[in-house]
């Protein structure tokens, strides 16, 4: 059954623009088709009562929630060839429930500040297209796109990064993600395609960060994002 990000007043549904012509147009919508609709995290069974105008009721509230107990936030690097898309889709597929991109010094990416709106009005349409597919009760949210500095400082109850000279170190994954209680948020970093400089990684680490290894291989950027999203979600969701 599809499901909408909607707005309510009382038992009327009120759909965005988008959504309206995918319900009427590309699903062929008929009166009595019922769809599922998500409002500030509260999710609904609908009903189609008229094409024209477009207009849906609630028949009742539903209850499933697609959200993990602790937040994950995932710090990304903007990537070459649209790696940094598939974080967004498949990290909100996993759970995740917000996005930090930045660019940092070995960011091979460059971006005018109008390619940089470009990217994240395309960054919002996958999330929230992930999120619907996916029924989740929220949208992820986006921030802007930061530097590494303002990343550093991006607030969060623990502050994981992935540090790739930690391959052939400990594994200490478990142990850090055993630290997350629920309700708690867990902004985790991962570097460009050419890794986080040693001055980064110092930094990070003086303050407060935590370096944790992804295992002994060298995974490329959105591997190692959808990597630990998918660890995290595996532990979360038997909370
Ligand atoms: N240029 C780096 C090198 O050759 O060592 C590799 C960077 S890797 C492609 C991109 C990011 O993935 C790293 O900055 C790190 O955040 C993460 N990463 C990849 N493998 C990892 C591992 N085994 N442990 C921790 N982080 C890893």
């Amino acid at each position: 059954m599809e499901r909408f990000f909607a707005s309510r007043n009382g038992n009327d549904v009120f759909l965005t623009p988008e959504d309206e012509h995918h319900l009427l147009h590309v699903l062929r919508a008929e009166v009595g088709m019922e769809v599922e609709v998500v409002d500030e995290g509260d999710l609904f069974l609908t009903k189609v009562v008229s094409l024209n105008p477009c207009r849906l009721t609630i028949v009742r509230p539903l209850e499933r929630n697609g959200e993990l107990p602790a937040k994950l936030v995932l710090a990304f690097s903007l990537l070459k060839g649209g790696h940094d898309e598939l974080v967004l889709m498949k990290g909100t597929e996993l759970g995740a429930s917000a996005f930090v991109p930045f660019i940092s010094s070995r960011c091979i990416i460059r971006l005018e500040e109008k390619e940089k709106e470009k990217r994240f009005a395309r960054y919002q349409k996958i999330v929230a297209g992930a999120a619907s597919q996916s029924k989740r009760l929220t949208v992820p949210s986006l921030s802007p796109i930061l530097s590494f500095a303002q990343t550093l400082a991006y607030p969060a109850d623990h502050h994981f990064f992935a540090y790739e000279n930690l391959a052939d170190g400990t594994f200490n994954l478990p142990e850090a993600f055993a630290s997350v209680k629920p309700g708690e948020t867990a902004l985790c970093m991962v570097g460009p395609e050419g890794g986080f400089s040693p001055e980064e990684a110092k930094e990070a680490v003086n303050k407060g960060w935590t370096s944790v290894s992804l295992g002994r291989r060298i995974l490329r950027a959105e591997t190692a994002s959808l990597y630990l999203a998918s660890v995290f979600a595996f532990l979360e969701e038997r909370k």
